[in-house]
């Protein structure tokens, strides 16, 4: 396993060094423009896929990914609560191949803006003349020192980056004896994918129905309210799951006994069987260098025509790491919208041609409430060119209010076309 992984790496920083000695920088050869992509995830690979698809391949297309395999948080808690396996939402990036996207495996540790080169670890380096980041997001764990070291991250999962934590966390609950407590605590907004905390919570009560009768969820909700789809969720566990989850807002977490599974809030300890900490989080910590980090200190400030960060140019951030305009989701289907628009965007300004200036976004996201069941939520977003942001098209919000087969069914084609946008 470890000598594959090196010699996945080594052929990777070797591709990086034989582009850089036959690449556009070559004295004499004709200069193709490069637009390297930091992240294969929704955005990412996306946005690497449509440069090279929109340019006709004349543009070079570098994409750096320190992982291996792509594993979908979309529909990850459908593995936690037992109806699909890890296998089931975990995808290659050999797709990326026939667009001529060069993949490397490493990690992207930092960006000299003036030299415009991307520094990998391991010592090579890429050049470029636009740099996209699509990093996702990183927990802020200084807000959560007990859960710093992987010791403790081991015995309290996230899930929240779907892998091996996604697997840790259903063999807890296959391992919890009948009559256990499930916690599960949610950090205040902005946090990725609002409702999937609430979606987690449906799926392990959906396996405590059918497999520990006696058991429970305890949903601690830093935030004042269910965050979104408020109707369908509170519906769930009052009808469907009644005396199963209990639902306690304004539960801020003060720190976590990862010994004893304790959740300590402010006026209050919960004690946990199984406790599932989603810590807060911001901005992956490429996207937070080099002053990027310009909201709060926690996500990027962008251009909406062209994601072009608003502290440097010729770096666009996409995705969960940016600051997004209200109502707009830190969800799958955006980052991959916004991937589209940003790399339309790059292919213009590469070639001198106008930026579109005014890009659409349509965005869906499913919740499943059991292994079946799911609801929708849909909306369209506009930019704005008066207010410089993107805003919600009046009418275009769709909130299915009951889960349905049909949009069960509905969520995994959903998923596929996704997947199939990004990655083939
Ligand atoms: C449990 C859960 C359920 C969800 N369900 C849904 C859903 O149903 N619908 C929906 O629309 N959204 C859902 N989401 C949200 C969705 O997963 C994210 O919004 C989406 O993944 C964001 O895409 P991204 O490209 O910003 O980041 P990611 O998809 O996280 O990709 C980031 C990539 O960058 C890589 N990377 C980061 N830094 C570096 C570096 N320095 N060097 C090299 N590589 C790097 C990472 O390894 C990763 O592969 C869910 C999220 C969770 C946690």
């Amino acid at each position: 396993m470890r000598t594959a992984r090196r010699d996945f790496l080594a052929a990777g920083l070797a591709s990086v060094g034989a582009a850089l000695l036959a690449g556009h920088r070559s004295a004499g050869a004709a200069a193709a423009a490069r637009a390297v992509v930091i992240g294969a995830g929704f955005g990412g690979a996306t946005a690497a896929k449509y440069i090279r698809n929109l340019s006709d391949g004349t543009i070079d297309v570098v994409l750096v990914e320190r992982e291996r395999k792509f594993v979908s948080c979309p529909m990850s808690n459908l593995v936690i609560g037992g109806s699909l396996q890890l296998s089931d939402i975990t995808l290659s990036y050999d797709g990326l191949e026939k667009w001529g996207v060069r993949r490397v495996r490493s990690e992207a540790v930092s960006i000299d803006p003036a030299a415009r080169r991307v520094e990998l670890g391991g010592g090579a380096s890429l050049p470029y003349d636009r740099l996209i980041l699509s990093p996702g997001i990183d927990f802020i764990w200084e807000q959560v020192p007990s859960l710093k070291s992987p010791e403790a991250q081991a015995k309290v999962p996230h899930a929240w980056k779907a892998g091996p934590q996604t697997i840790a966390l259903r063999r807890q609950l296959e391992a919890m004896p009948d009559g256990g407590v499930f916690v599960l605590h949610i950090p205040k907004m902005p946090y990725r994918c609002a409702p999937a905390p609430y979606e987690r919570a449906c799926q392990v009560a959906s396996y405590f129905s059918a497999r520990k009768p006696r058991s429970k969820v305890i949903v601690l909700d830093a935030n004042d309210d269910v965050q979104a789809e408020k109707a369908l969720f509170t519906a769930a566990w009052s009808e469907r799951y009644e005396g199963r989850v209990e639902y306690r807002p304004n539960s801020e977490l003060v720190d976590v006994d990862p010994k004893t599974l304790t959740a300590r809030l402010d006026f209050d300890d919960v004690k946990a069987d199984v406790l599932n900490v989603i810590p807060p989080q911001y901005a992956g910590a490429i996207a937070r260098r080099l002053g990027m980090a310009n909201a709060n200190a926690r996500f990027c400030q962008v251009d909406f025509l062209t994601y072009e960060s608003t502290a440097q140019p010729n770096i666009h951030v996409l995705g969960d790491a940016i600051q997004t305009a209200p109502l707009m989701a830190k969800a799958a289907q955006m980052a991959n919208r916004q991937a589209r628009v940003c790399a339309a965007a790059v292919v213009a300004l590469l070639s001198g041609q106008e930026v579109n200036p005014s890009p659409e976004l349509d965005n869906a996201c499913f919740s499943y409430i059991n292994s079946r069941e799911a609801a929708r939520l849909a909306s369209v977003h506009r930019y704005d060119d008066a207010l410089k942001t993107m805003v919600v098209v009046p009418g275009s919000i769709e909130v299915s209010s009951v889960a349905t087969t049909r949009d069960g069914v509905a969520a995994q084609a959903w998923a596929r076309a996704l997947w199939a946008d990004a990655l083939s």
